[in-house]
C-alpha cells in the first residue's frame, strides 16, 4: 500500500478525494508527505487506523492540503496535539474532523485551536479519546455550525461541558429570519459518558431541539448512561402527557 501511494501520488495532482482506510496498517510519513507534495486540491482523506504515522504527517498535510474540508484520523494514535494545532492553523476549511481514539492528539491545546480556526466544522467525532475534559468549552462558543459531536466514551466530561454546550446556543441564538430548527446541534452521542447528571443533559436536549431522545429519531445517544434514563426529549414528554390524558378521562368515564 506504502509503495503504492508513493508511485501513483504524483500522477494525480488534481485528487480531490482519497480513502486509504486499512484493516492492516502499512502507511507510513513518506506516503502521506508525498501525496501533500503532490495533491494540493485534495478536499476528503481518509487515514483511519495508520497508527505508524508520526506527526510528520500531519505537518505535511498542514503545508500541502489547505482545502481539506473532511479528514479521518481515528485511530492513529501517534499524533500529537501540537501537530493537529498547526494542522487546524492551516486547513481552515475543515467541516468534518474524525479524532476517534487519537486521545494525545485531541487533548486541550488542539482542542482550542479546532476552536479558534475551524469555523466552518459541522461534524466532529471524539469518541475513545478520554482525555477530553471540559475542552469542549472552546468549541461550544467557537464551532457555530457543529451539528454532529460524537463524545463516546468520553468519561471526564463533566456538566461544566453539558451547560456550555446549551449556552453557546442561547447566546448565539439566530435572529428570527433564520431557520432556527436547522441551527445547531442534531446529533450528540454522550454514551459511557458517566460523569454527566440529568439536569446538565436534559438543559442541552431542551436546548437542542432537534435531539431526539424518542425511538425513531433518537438523535442523542446515551448508551452506558444509567443515571440519564429520566432525560427525554420533548415529544417524549409530550406523548407520555397524552397518554396520562387518556387514562385520567378513561378512569373518569369509568367511574361514571
Ligand atoms: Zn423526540
Amino acid at each position: 500500500m506504502n509503495n503504492l501511494v508513493l508511485s501513483l501520488a504524483p500522477k494525480f495532482t488534481k485528487l480531490q478525494t482519497l480513502i486509504l482506510r486499512q484493516e492492516n496498517p502499512q502507511l507510513e510519513d513518506s506516503a502521506v508527505e508525498t501525496i501533500a507534495n503532490f495533491c494540493h486540491h485534495l478536499q476528503e482523506l481518509d487515514l483511519s487506523k495508520s497508527f505508524k504515522l508520526s506527526d510528520g504527517s500531519l505537518n505535511a498535510l498542514a503545508r500541502g492540503c489547505p482545502d481539506l474540508t473532511k479528514l479521518n484520523i481515528s485511530g492513529c494514535t501517534s499524533f500529537s496535539d501540537e501537530a493537529l494545532e498547526y494542522l487546524t492553523n492551516s486547513c481552515l476549511k475543515l467541516k468534518i474532523l474524525y479524532l476517534c481514539g487519537c486521545f494525545k492528539a485531541a487533548a486541550d491545546r488542539a482542542l482550542q485551536a479546532i476552536g479558534r480556526n475551524c469555523n466552518m466544522l459541522q461534524t466532529l467525532n471524539l469518541g475513545w479519546c478520554d482525555n477530553v475534559d471540559d475542552s469542549v468549552i472552546p468549541l461550544a462558543s467557537k464551532c457555530l455550525h457543529l451539528r454532529s459531536l460524537d463524545l463516546y466514551y468520553c468519561r471526564n466530561i463533566t456538566d461544566r461541558g453539558m451547560y456550555s454546550l446549551a449556552h453557546s446556543r442561547v447566546k448565539n441564538k439566530p435572529s428570527v429570519w433564520d431557520r432556527y430548527d436547522e441551527e445547531g446541534l442534531r446529533s450528540l452521542n454522550i454514551s459511557q459518558c458517566t460523569a454527566l447528571s440529568p439536569p446538565a443533559v436534559q438543559a442541552l436536549c431542551d436546548t437542542f431541539p432537534a435531539l431526539h431522545t424518542c425511538s425513531g429519531r433518537h438523535t442523542l445517544v446515551m448508551s452506558g448512561c444509567l443515571n440519564l434514563t429520566y432525560v427525554h426529549c420533548a415529544c417524549t414528554v409530550q406523548a407520555h402527557r397524552m397518554l396520562m390524558t387518556r387514562v385520567v378521562l378513561r378512569n373518569l368515564y369509568s367511574i361514571r
